[in-house]
């Protein structure tokens, strides 16, 4: 019937509860019986006692002087309401009784032990042949001699005691229950707020794992506590992973599309000059479907060296070859690479070789003209045609320890809402744009494995600014790269 938490908790923690009762209920029923009782002996040591005085001297002298004076005590007697008397002869029987009936063959045990103890005095409890509960002592009486004259005994009714022993424990134990059963309903209420919305959280987390994320809607932040931050979190990581399947579809969409449109463009040209006869393709025709498919078999490559090195990434893969570099020089070979793109999109490259030498860096020279290609190409496809981009590669005796390269385009600009994102893999802030949303995010990280930084400063329709920052090389750098790294 129980299960998980809710079987836990009444193992752990209501075992102990009911436990703990249960002893506080039983020390108290047998405290309250313990109280009762002996008050009840109380009132029959405090009867006993006052016997001495009365068979004293005289009236003890012998057994005839004893039952006359016992006869008088009897009648005499001021406690009757509450205790029977009888008067016992010095072998234990009854021969006088405060209700005037003498009872026969009773199991009293307490004239014997009284005669064996030291205190002449004795209790007994049990049940008597009419089937009540009673309680009795015994007084032995002595001559001065010490010869045993005869005995009192007083005997009360345990009945209405033991009665209201019944009815106080009773009423312990019902509290005891009643302690419980609170225990349990307001534990269990507690533990169904804790299970319920857990087991709601993990049916929806069930959902999203089968790649229905609207399940993410029926999760409720009912409380504000543990369990409301995990609903959030599972509803934040439901959204997040449904962003990041739309774009990973979008992105795979994307570079279908990317790979589709070069392969068209080379298979059209790759028909026309088989299908055209031997020699009829003029030269100009033909150097142009030749200068087609080269350039559209270049960016092939180029995305797919792209779709690689992400890959790399993605598993920690991704190998550098360092040394010392002049990253000056590399730069200046990387724009001189797309002045002639440049041209041909009517964009100018504003672009002036310090002619000094810097300090070196640290790096691979292939990844990081990578990355030089990669923010120049973004500048270049991001800016409408009579637009500027403007490189500079800076390095201040002030700031000695690094070096950078800035890239200000004039184009279209990123939304702030999108800025913090580009970096990320399959981000795209510009649809209509060509390209995966995977370049920034491969540039980042080869930076990020140089120990330097990208930043991107921007404001749409003014123009983009990407910072590289460098850190010049130092002694003992060979040894500071990362592990994986260095392979
Ligand atoms: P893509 O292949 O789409 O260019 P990137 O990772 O290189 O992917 O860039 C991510 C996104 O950042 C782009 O889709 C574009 O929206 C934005 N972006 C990058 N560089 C620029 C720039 N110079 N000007 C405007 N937007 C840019």
């Amino acid at each position: 019937m129980f299960k998980g938490i809710t079987k836990r908790w009444m193992l752990n923690t209501l075992s102990v509860v009911v436990a703990i009762i249960v002893l506080i209920v039983v020390t108290l029923i047998f405290v309250v019986t313990y109280t009762f009782r002996s008050s009840v002996e109380q009132s029959l040591a405090s009867a006993a006692n006052e016997l001495t005085l009365v068979f004293s001297g005289k009236s003890a002298g012998n057994v005839s002087a004893f039952t006359s004076g016992a006869r008088d005590y009897v009648e005499n007697f001021d406690k009757k309401e509450q205790m029977g008397v009888m008067v016992l002869n010095s072998s234990g029987k009854i021969v006088l009784t405060s209700t005037g009936f003498i009872p026969e063959n009773e199991a009293f045990t307490d004239f014997d032990e009284a005669c064996e103890n030291q205190t002449d005095y004795a209790y007994w409890t049990g049940k008597l042949r009419s089937g009540e509960h009673a309680m009795s002592a015994t007084r032995i009486v002595r001559s001065d001699s010490g010869t045993v004259v005869g005995a009192v005994r007083y005997i009360v009714s345990m009945e209405p005691v033991n009665s209201r022993v019944m009815l106080i424990s009773i009423i312990i134990i019902a509290i005891g229950l009643a302690i419980i059963a609170l225990f349990v309903f307001s534990g269990l209420a507690f533990i169904r707020s804790i299970v319920k919305p857990i087991r709601r959280l993990s049916e929806a987390a069930a959902q999203i794992a089968q790649g229905d994320f609207s399940a993410s809607e029926k999760i409720e932040h009912k409380y504000d506590d543990e369990i409301g931050d995990l609903c959030d979190a599972v509803s934040d990581m439901a959204k997040d992973l449904q962003t990041t399947e739309q774009m990973k579809n979008d992105f795979i969409s994307r570079v279908s599309h990317e790979l589709r449109t070069p392969l068209t463009a080379i298979k059209g040209w790759a028909e026309t000059m088989q299908l055209s006869e031997r020699g009829t393709l003029d030269r100009r025709t033909f150097d142009k479907g030749m200068g087609v498919i080269i350039k559209e078999s270049g960016r092939l490559t180029g995305i797919v060296e792209e779709l690689l090195d992400f890959g790399r990434i993605q598993s920690g893969r991704m190998v550098l070859m360092c040394e010392k570099i002049d990253i000056l020089a590399e730069f200046d070979e990387t724009v001189y690479m797309l002045k002639e793109r440049a041209v041909e999109e009517g964009i100018h490259i504003l672009y002036d070789d310090p002619e000094t030498v810097y300090p070196p860096v640290y790096g691979d020279r292939n990844r990081l003209k990578q990355v030089f290609l990669n923010i120049l190409d973004n500048a270049l496809k991001y800016t409408p045609k009579g637009g500027v981009v403007a490189a500079q590669v800076l390095y201040s005796p002030d700031e000695p320890d690094v070096i950078r390269i800035v890239v200000t385009d004039s184009g279209c600009g990123i939304p702030p809402e999108d800025l913090p994102r580009v970096k990320e893999k399959f981000y795209k802030a510009n649809q209509t744009v060509r390209g995966s949303g995977i370049g920034l995010a491969v540039a980042d990280e080869i930076m990020n494995l140089h120990h330097g930084k990208l930043d991107i400063d921007s404001s749409v329709g003014v123009g983009t600014t990407v910072t590289l920052t460098f850190p010049i090389y130092k002694e003992g750098d060979e040894q500071a790269l990362p592990e994986s790294v260095k392979l």
